[in-house]
């Protein structure tokens, strides 16, 4: 039982695909895209959240 289940890094920028291993990362632990150089960041509902204003 030599199997080895690699976590596979997909860019959200660019697409691409590699093993989580052979992807850089910076010094938070984020994953970057060597392709496109895009960090893979926690999304953070800080963001452009389309908020409903149903609040009143
Ligand atoms: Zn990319």
């Amino acid at each position: 039982m030599s199997f080895e289940w690699v976590s596979y890094f997909t860019c959200h920028d660019c697409g691409l695909q590699k093993p989580s291993p052979e992807v850089p990362y910076d010094h938070l632990g984020y994953a970057i895209c060597p392709a496109c150089g895009a960090e893979t960041r926690p999304t953070t509902a800080a963001a452009t959240t389309p908020s409903t204003m149903v609040d009143g």
